[in-house]
């Protein structure tokens, strides 16, 4: 029974998050607490480094419990993690988890912000983390925060005092809010931004410690608890008939993308601060101590909050409606005071309780999903008031000022229909993730318009404006049109609107290798964002490689049909890498960009932007073998690749693998982390290695060190660690530089390792047996020397290999020095075989 409740919970707030773009009308119980949030005059910022950092309970705690003003300051967009839910990754991952951040804070009530960094992948220290971001503009992004929110109280997830012992990303979170935290006030830093931001002095700053900051739970127990306050987040709300812990786990329960899916705790449970600056908490119990969290903070505040708090006290929860008099009163006082920063805010929320308290439904409806530049769209409006209050339509208009309705009462229950034809000028810019806008840096985002820095994602520009006049006193509610419509096994739905090009394309192939001095043709498909689109397609390419033709026709009937285009590439007979990119002309405009739509239920429907490139390589390689057998772990594009440079690549099941099955084989590849994830590989071991006792080889790519599903990875003894080199342009050694896998068929040399990503390596083997020989030394700065990216180890006629190397990552992106040294690894032994180099086909 438990179980079906729970499910039905938890069903109410998915549906709350799928209709993110529905018009809401919440209950008495929403609006109460919304008046009791209204009545709390105090606010708290939570920094941390990721989507999913965030600590949700004490979020959802001040928000819900404390009625604070509650926000989560994300340094990135998580846009360097892995997507367990699609294809996305890097900055399309970063749409996804800025939606899923947005999807959580929808649940536990708090709001979202970022910085500019990227997140550029592991890091080991704050060090390094902060070379690759700008550090002062994540400071700065991070003072602008402070001074745009006025935060009384600012709360670290991660200790800014022990870099290396965590990601470099969380230290360096830790490490800019502690720094940011004096300079919010100091009008000497960034001086640029006072104008809109003016200053800011926090009162205290946190650090939101737990036992995982330490050696084990007795050593978080013991340490000295001087600066430490602890208090019980586990409260059980009635009005929402949830506790703050089930609250909070299915607010991070958006964070689908990173498998943070989880069942909900209840009860008791404590939540530790560490005092690390401002004013020194005499009783400890109230992080708010010494702020007035009251309406007498403000100026001239006093007489609002008596109006308020009456409401809050003595609050119909049969007929929310019967308040609106007074609320209207207090909105009218708010309009005088002088404070802009309290006065905005509470406008924007005392409306929305006007709204909720007279149920009224605003919504602004385009006909089509989306539109294009210089073009006119439908668009429906339904009004109507739930209540008895004397409400009057005054006018709707538009952006420009265009009025659409005449002025109207709107009687109780009475829905008041409307259409209006709204003009998109070219002057509009298109719907897309704004950060992704103009090319960034490995380290940041770049954004040209300032005024969006810290935001969540690009504000709508398409918008109604609703003017009333409640009890004769004018406001004026505005709505971002959406895109309403229905699927029969779906029910109503909602999206956003959209402004798209109307023309785009993309190349179906992200990395193209040629492998040989031989053409190949490519699909470049081209996508009618309106009717009737005519124009040509020409591919740009770099000098010394072409493109056949130069030029075709597009021409495409329908809005969202598509139009593939096949072009010849021809590479040049050398080594050479480059970017092809599509050009869309239609009249006398060019389209360069490619048009992604993401789609997932938990999150609103996002359409990006980005550049239509792909990268060409030719490659200069040879190669030994012909047929590989690929053993699948938790997932590379290994296969594809080798493929791509001429390989016959089988995938192999465990069950598979026989004497008589490997006969076949040149090699077997195993993929990344195969010993973490394929339960009965480990039976298969011995096999193997009989293969390879036969003449065969064997690659193993990295596992990492703990939870390995057997102790016998390779014929001799090898112990992994977790030694990495995440400088992915650290100095390649080479300890054996006459070795064959240096050699033979390719001469590896240090142009091989240039251009790598994200990393060199990582879970490398610490020690092993002296049947091993170790080819390359590395190591990221100041640290010792890592010997185990590259093992190998006779053994019987064939070849066991051992690589932490991340072929990986470097084989979708094209670099060209790993498939050389694969094709090398592949190719160690066979001399004597009929030579196949200089690959044919
Ligand atoms: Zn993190």
């Amino acid at each position: 029974m438990q179980k079906v409740i729970l499910s039905f919970v938890i069903s109410l707030f998915t549906f709350s998050t799928l209709q993110a773009q529905k018009p809401t009308a919440p209950s008495s119980s929403e609006i109460f607490e919304s008046i009791q949030k209204l009545n709390f005059l105090g606010s708290v910022l939570y920094i941390a480094a990721h989507p999913d950092d965030e600590n949700t309970r004490l979020i959802s705690y001040m928000e819900n419990h404390v009625k604070a003003r509650t926000a989560y300051l994300s340094i990135t967009r998580g846009d360097g993690g892995q997507n367990l839910i699609g294809p996305e990754i890097r900055e399309l991952l970063g749409v996804i988890r800025t939606q899923e951040l947005l999807a959580a804070r929808r649940i536990d009530g708090g709001e979202q912000l970022f910085t500019r960094a990227n997140d550029f992948g592991y890091s080991k220290d704050a060090e390094e983390t902060l070379e690759i971001w700008n550090k002062d503009q994540v400071l700065s992004d991070v003072v602008l925060a402070i001074r745009k929110f006025k935060p009384d109280i600012v709360i670290n997830r991660f200790d800014h005092k022990t870099s290396g012992t965590t990601h470099g990303h969380h230290t360096s979170s830790a490490l800019l809010s502690f720094e940011a935290f004096d300079l919010a006030n100091d009008r000497s830093a960034y001086p640029e931004m006072l104008k809109d931001a003016g200053v800011w002095k926090p009162k205290r700053l946190f650090f939101n410690t737990n036992s995982w900051f330490y050696s084990s739970q007795e050593a978080f127990d013991e340490a000295n608890k001087d600066n430490r306050i602890s208090f019980d987040v586990g409260t059980y709300y009635p009005l929402k008939g949830l506790s703050n812990n089930e609250m909070a786990s299915i607010a991070s329960s958006q964070h689908l993308s990173q498998g943070f899916g989880r069942s909900s705790q209840r009860g008791a449970q404590n939540e530790y601060l560490e005092f690390l600056k401002g004013d020194v908490l005499i009783d400890n119990t109230n992080i708010f101590e010494g702020v007035d969290t009251s309406w007498n903070r403000i100026k001239d505040g006093k007489a609002i909050g008596d109006i308020l708090y009456a409401i809050e006290n003595n609050f119909s929860f049969k007929d929310p409606s019967t308040h609106i008099p007074k609320l209207m009163e207090a909105y009218k006082m708010l309009q005088t005071i002088e404070d802009t920063h309290w006065k905005t805010l509470k406008t924007n929320e005392i409306k929305s309780i006007i709204e909720m308290c007279a149920g009224l439904y605003l919504e602004a409806s385009a006909e089509n999903a989306s539109t294009t530049l210089n073009q006119t769209v439908k668009i429906n409006m339904e009004v109507l008031n739930r209540s008895n209050q004397h409400i009057v339509l005054e006018s709707i208009s538009q952006g420009d000022g265009k009025s659409i309705a005449e002025s109207l009462e709107l009687k109780n229950n009475i829905s008041e229909k409307f259409q209006t034809d709204y003009f998109i000028s070219n002057k509009e810019d298109y719907t897309s993730p704004y950060w992704l806008n103009k090319k960034g840096t490995l380290g940041m985002y770049e954004v040209e318009n300032k005024a969006l820095i810290g935001l969540p994602e690009t504000p709508r520009s398409v918008k109604i404006n609703f003017n009333v006049k409640i009890n004769n006193t004018p406001i004026t509610f505005t709505k971002d049109v959406v895109y309403r419509y229905s699927k029969p096994d779906k029910g109503e739905l909602y999206n956003p609107f959209e402004i798209i090009p109307e023309a785009s394309a993309k190349i179906t192939e992200k990395v193209i290798i040629f492998a040989y001095d031989k053409q190949r043709d490519i699909a470049v498909v081209v996508k009618a964002g309106r009717d009737n689109l005519e124009g040509f397609v020409e591919v740009c390419h770099p000098k010394d490689w072409s493109v056949f033709p130069e030029k075709q026709n597009v021409s495409i009937a329908h809005k969202g049909e598509e139009q593939v285009l096949t072009f010849t590439i021809i590479p040049p007979k050398n080594q050479s890498e480059g970017l092809i990119s599509p050009i869309v002309h239609i009249n006398d405009k060019n389209y360069t960009k490619e048009l992604i739509e993401i789609t997932y239920e938990h999150i609103p429907f996002q359409t990006v932007l980005l550049p239509s490139e792909s990268k060409i390589v030719r490659l200069d390689i040879k190669k030994k073998g012909e047929n590989i057998a690929y053993i699948a772990g938790a997932g590379d594009v290994v296969p594809e690749s080798l493929q791509q440079i001429g390989y016959n690549v089988l995938t192999m099941k465990p069950e598979d693998i026989n004497a008589e099955t490997l006969k076949r084989f040149d090699a077997v590849v195993v993929g990344i982390r195969a010993y973490n994830t394929v339960e009965n590989l480990e039976f298969k071991q011995q096999l193997l290695f009989d293969f390879v006792a036969n003449g065969g080889n064997m690659i193993v790519q990295y596992n990492t060190s703990r939870g390995l599903i057997t102790n016998n990875l390779a014929p001799y003894d090898l112990k992994l660690s977790s030694d990495r080199v995440t400088e992915e342009n650290a100095e390649v050694r080479f300890l054996n530089p006459n070795h064959p896998l240096l050699n033979y068929p390719n001469k590896i040399t240090q142009k091989d390792f240039e251009g790598w990503t994200q990393e060199r390596g990582l879970y490398f083997p610490s020690s092993w047996a002296k049947e091993f020989t170790p080819i390359l030394s590395m190591n990221d700065k100041n640290e010792t020397p890592k010997d185990g990216s590259l093992l190998v180890a006779k053994y019987g006629k064939g070849y066991y290999i051992y690589t932490g190397l991340s072929f990986f990552r470097e084989f979708p992106e094209g670099v060209s020095g790993a498939y050389r040294l694969f094709a090398n690894m592949l190719s160690i032994g066979k001399e004597d075989l009929k030579l196949n180099s200089k690959v044919s086909d």
